[in-house]
């Protein structure tokens, strides 16, 4: 029987069959996943084999290639890591102008990471109902910005329920992964469409995440109409990656896309001759922000030592 794994607790793992039917399920034997070091071989959106015991118990025995997965590394010095999901089909980050306000930096290492994983991110732009002149103003910054590099946004409002019926819409028969600060809105975001589901708002959302991350426990939560949805806090749900200073402009397309053009082909960006990025910084087609944040993440993985005054 084929079927999706929508949650995992660590020791068994529920399948849903392609009947409809959800099933316990335990790994067969000492079924490990092949390349990957991780805690747990199977994760809540693995696509799998099961077959039933003579004692109707029904176990895992195969995985169908992941088109992308997620992970945590389980601590600082071990080198295993847990896989929080798997086949996502699109990210979407919850972002506000000010209620709080989403730094770009925020925004770019999420994009940056997501591109990482290979998983489309849609930038949804919350509590519209109060934004006043000055907030519009940098909404349609953000919006022209990242609109023009490829990643599309959504202006809504869950209070007004302004810009819900296109994210419904966006949602249909996917795996969709929710990110943001806390205090944007995700769980009422997510409660206004899934109203059984019931996911506590405010910094109780921020308690039940810290639950989740010493276990092994992850869920998706099922939608009326198809699809799922998987929340994570902020960027760290997400899993940190380090990235090779080198290989950071593959993350930002923009970047990347003209960096083609450099006179070196393993060019940093930062101040060889005849880099095209740089000449593209200067005439204003590279956005300033979006640069910055592209230095920030290098620094970060080479504990600053490239830092220039840009
Ligand atoms: P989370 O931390 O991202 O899950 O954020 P919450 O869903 O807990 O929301 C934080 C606060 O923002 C709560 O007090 C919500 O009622 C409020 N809130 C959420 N969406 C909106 C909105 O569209 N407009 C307004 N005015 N308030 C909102
Ligand atoms: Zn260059």
């Amino acid at each position: 029987m084929n079927g999706l794994v929508i949650k995992n607790t660590g020791s068994w793992y529920l399948v849903k069959t392609e009947e409809g039917k959800s099933i316990e399920c335990k790994i067969k034997g000492n079924f490990r996943l092949k390349g990957i070091r991780s805690t747990n071989p199977v994760t809540v959106g693995d696509r799998v084999k099961i077959e039933m015991n003579k004692e109707g118990t029904a176990f895992i025995y195969e995985i169908e290639e992941r088109k992308n997965y997620i992970i945590r590394r389980s601590s600082n010095l071990s080198k295993e890591s847990h896989i929080i999901a798997a086949n996502i089909d699109q990210a979407f980050l919850v972002i506000t102008a000010n209620y709080p306000k989403t730094h770009t930096t925020f925004i770019d290492r999420f994009l940056a990471t997501a591109e990482a994983y290979r998983i489309p991110v849609r930038l949804i732009i919350n509590k519209t109902d109060l934004y006043d002149k000055d907030d519009w103003e940098l909404t349609e910054g953000i919006r022209y910005l990242y609109t023009t590099i490829g990643y599309n946004c959504y202006l809504v409002s869950t209070k007004t329920g302004e810009g819900l019926e296109q994210i419904k819409e966006l949602l249909k028969g996917k795996i969709t992964l929710f990110s943001g600060n806390s205090g944007v809105g995700k769980s009422t975001l997510i409660n206004t469409i899934l109203p059984g589901l019931n996911l506590k708002t405010g910094s109780i959302s921020a308690s039940y995440h810290k639950g989740m991350h010493t276990t092994t426990f992850s869920e998706m939560f099922s939608l009326p109409d198809g699809g799922y949805i998987i929340d994570t806090p902020g960027i760290k749900g997400f899993g940190t990656i380090d990235f090779l200073p080198e290989e950071v402009a593959h993350f930002f397309p923009e970047i990347f896309q003209i960096s083609h053009n450099c006179r070196f082909n393993n060019c940093t960006h930062r101040h060889e001759p005849g880099c095209a990025v740089l000449a593209a910084l200067e005439e204003h087609l590279i956005s300033e922000s979006r640069y910055n944040s592209y230095l920030s993440i290098i620094d970060d993985n080479t504990d600053g030592k490239y830092r220039t005054g840009y």
